[in-house]
């Protein structure tokens, strides 16, 4: 059996230097990392809001 890899995003067997086998799936799978580039920033976000509070909590009263 060749060595091969399976398509990111449709799971079609592709050569191991591919990661994805078309533009199609290259478009989607941009699109899956920017969804899950821009959810990590929002968690980010809502940790440092979190900690915010937290620090406030032990400081402010
Ligand atoms: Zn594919």
């Amino acid at each position: 059996m060749e060595p091969h890899k399976h398509c990111h995003i449709c799971g079609t067997s592709i050569p191991t230097e591919e990661n994805l086998c078309s533009e199609k799936c290259k478009d989607e799978y941009d699109k899956l990392l920017k969804k899950r580039r821009n959810r990590v920033y929002l968690i980010y976000a809502l940790m440092a809001v979190f900690l915010a509070l937290v620090l406030f909590q032990m400081y402010g009263g």
